[in-house]
């Protein structure tokens, strides 16, 4: 990872916001008060009800807490571990499914995505029949393309994968604004993830698994003991009930990915992929050339273009704050004459 300094920081999907002045004063006098000589509640049942309510998870599911959805992902690579398992997740996709599985001795299967990034419904299936997978990972929208994918494919999936678990991984639904945690208690081999990250929170490290017992409860046998930290803890429970302010910034990143996208199509040489996150995919005819003329305009984006061949010259733009957006677009414009 470079080092990003005093460059802008438009590389890792993070919220370009920090929390408003008079907010963060009263976390500090939350988290003041914690007690830091105390072990945290291996399973923080207030704070479990309190995402429950506030995240309308439906009374049918039981929440599983992660040190980020990276540590769910993790566990459950861990609990499906044993010889011959197989994760399948379509490809170009989120880097943790792979590498996750890989470190938990499973084999990844990797099915290449069509080339407009909608699901290969067909190829999925074939790989779920031949490899019959312990997981079959969807993120929705996917990373680094941006695309929902369509619920009608979503469903031949889960249907195809009765076999396996389907982790939907919901880490942008405040960018997509579409979401399956409502049917999350419908099928047998489904669960919903999602994480505080994309929504401000990056720092805290807090995912959640919404999903039947029948699952949370196997997965909770991996977690280790004390894996999410007090100030974590305290700081989503104030969170919670501010989320109003984190909304906020939600609508106004989006609002900005589309000012972004519009002015990026105004650039010649330039295809923007839709996004439902909160970044877009953008293919150039030189990726390489064009992330080295913004990281010279203090810009730092991410040149996804190695990543798979689907994604030839393609890079990664997280979308930022209005100047941060505007001195993007002015490199950029210069990157492409
Ligand atoms: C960023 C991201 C996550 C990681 O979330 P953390 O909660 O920060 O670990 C999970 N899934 C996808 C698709 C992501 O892009």
């Amino acid at each position: 990872m470079p080092n990003s300094t005093g460059l802008v920081k438009l590389d890792a999907m993070e919220n370009p916001y920090r929390l408003p002045e008079k907010l963060a004063a009263e976390l500090g006098e939350r988290l003041a008060a914690v007690a830091l000589n105390r072990y945290p509640e291996p399973r923080p049942t207030a704070l479990i009800e309190k995402i429950k309510r506030v995240m309308q998870v439906p009374a049918a599911c039981e929440l599983l807490l992660g040190n980020g959805s990276d540590e769910l992902i993790s566990m459950m690579s861990m609990a499906c571990a044993k010889p011959g398992a197989a994760v399948v997740a379509p490809v170009p996709g989120f880097v943790m499914y792979a590498m996750s599985a890989q470190f938990a001795g499973l084999e990844f299967i990797g099915v290449p995505l069509n080339a407009d990034f909608t699901l290969d419904v067909d190829a999925l299936i074939a790989a779920i029949e031949t490899h019959n997978p312990a997981l079959v990972y969807l993120a929705y929208p996917n990373n680094p393309t941006g695309t929902l994918y369509d619920d009608a494919d979503i469903e031949c999936v889960i249907a195809a994968a009765s076999n396996s678990l389907v982790v939907i991984d919901e880490a942008y639904q405040p960018f997509a604004q579409q979401s399956w945690l409502s049917r999350a208690a419908d099928f047998d081999n489904v669960v919903v993830m999602r994480t505080m990250s994309k929504l401000g929170l990056a720092g805290i490290r807090l995912g959640y698994l919404a999903g039947k017992a029948s699952w949370t409860t196997e997965f909770d046998k991996v977690r280790p003991p004390y894996n999410v930290n007090v100030l974590t803890q305290v700081a989503a429970d104030f969170m919670l009930d501010h989320l109003d302010v984190l909304d906020a910034q939600a609508a106004e990143l989006r609002a900005e990915r589309t000012r972004l996208e519009d002015a990026i199509k105004a650039l010649p040489g330039a295809t923007v992929f839709p996004s439902a996150g909160n970044f877009l995919l953008v293919r150039v005819p030189d990726a390489a050339a064009v992330f080295e003329t913004l990281l010279t305009s203090r810009v730092l984006i991410k040149n996804v273009s190695k990543m798979h061949p689907l994604l030839a010259n393609c890079v990664r733009l997280t979308v930022g704050s209005a100047e941060e957006n505007a001195q993007m677009i002015a490199a950029l414009k210069l990157a492409l004459h």
